[in-house]
């Protein structure tokens, strides 16, 4: 390998070529899920474990027999799964020394410097890995969301909960697939997260804003969530309360969530009888499938109105051990 910029197009096009020999790019296209990078791992026979270091965020072990890797359980959800696609590139790129890795990112950001060039094609390859354009667009088309829509913070934040990748990586992964432009990602950069999640749930104050906000729609029908127990998942439906329709949530509770917030607002139209925004704010550690319905509760043999599905997997960041979340969110 010659140069720094070799080492980060041989990492991306190894990448695409990993979605291609996986069939990944018509596994995820209706942008309901992100990458299951250890799902990936599994398929492809490496062996992965989760260990408490202190000093390092993971490590690739070529090994003789079956190579390894180890993730740290110190570190978020978001950083596990960077993590563990920076080793899984070292893998599917033949790197033939261990790794130990200290420091793994996105390598749009800026030049790290120090890197060597076997670092950066690893971090190449798990940028592309995780966050490809065709995905990111994918999910932008599910939720209707143009190219204007990703100059705003609020929708990137949303988009990286759905892409399971950080806030910060979601906008240069944006840069660099020529979604956005210089200036708009220093402008995204810099607005903390906190500030989106404000304003996706400003009646609510949770004791630490270190926890996610989700905002879940009728456009969020049979995705895949991967996120933290303690996440606060904001549903919103529209609901037809004056033709006596009316969502069931008793569902909700089943898979394990408590909720926290139910109430009704009008749609703001001035309509008198016109159909109420239903709100169901809720949080665990869910997992497993809701079917919602709206139904006229004093009529059993009506059909439902409208059907909500989801799939939950509100597991967090993973403890010492086997991943356990590996079969929840592949598709
Ligand atoms: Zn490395």
């Amino acid at each position: 390998m010659t140069s720094r910029r070799d080492a980060i197009l041989s990492g991306a096009s190894r990448a695409a070529e990993l979605h291609t020999e996986l069939g990944l790019r018509k596994r995820l296209a209706a942008g309901d899920r992100p990458v299951d990078v250890m799902d990936v791992m599994r398929e492809l026979g490496l062996t992965l474990l989760f260990r408490p270091l202190n000093s390092l965020l993971g490590a690739y072990l070529p090994g003789a027999g079956t190579p390894g890797v180890l993730i740290t359980t110190q570190r978020d959800l978001h950083v596990q799964r960077f993590t563990a696609a920076h080793e899984l590139g070292h893998h599917v790129l033949h790197h033939m020394a261990a790794s130990l890795d200290t420091d793994v990112g996105y390598v749009g950001r800026g030049d790290p410097g120090n890197y060597d060039n076997q670092e950066l094609e690893a971090d190449s390859f798990a940028a592309e890995f995780l966050l490809p354009k065709w995905l990111i667009v994918a999910h932008a088309k599910r939720h209707q969301w143009g190219r204007s829509d990703l100059k705003n913070p609020d929708t990137v934040y949303q988009l990286s909960l759905r892409l399971g990748a950080s806030y910060a990586a979601t906008c240069w992964a944006l840069l660099s697939n020529n979604l956005i432009d210089r200036v708009t990602v220093n402008a995204l950069v810099s607005t903390p997260p906190k500030t989106c999640k404000q304003r996706a749930i400003p009646d609510f104050q949770p004791e630490s804003w270190r926890r996610d906000v989700w905002l879940l729609s009728e456009h969020d029908r049979g995705v895949h969530v991967l996120g933290n127990p303690d996440d606060l998942l904001v549903l919103t439906l529209e609901e037809h309360v004056s033709s006596g329709y009316i969502w069931d949530v008793a569902p909700i509770t089943t898979v394990g969530l408590l909720i926290d917030i139910d109430d009704r607002h009008d749609l703001g139209d001035g309509a008198i009888g016109g159909p109420v925004t239903r709100r169901v704010v809720a949080h665990g550690a869910a997992q497993g499938h809701i079917r919602l319905e709206e139904r006229r509760p004093w009529s059993k043999a009506d059909e439902a109105r409208s059907i909500f599905e989801i799939d939950l997997a509100m597991i967090g960041s993973q403890p010492e051990g086997l991943p356990s979340w590996d079969r929840l969110i592949a598709a």
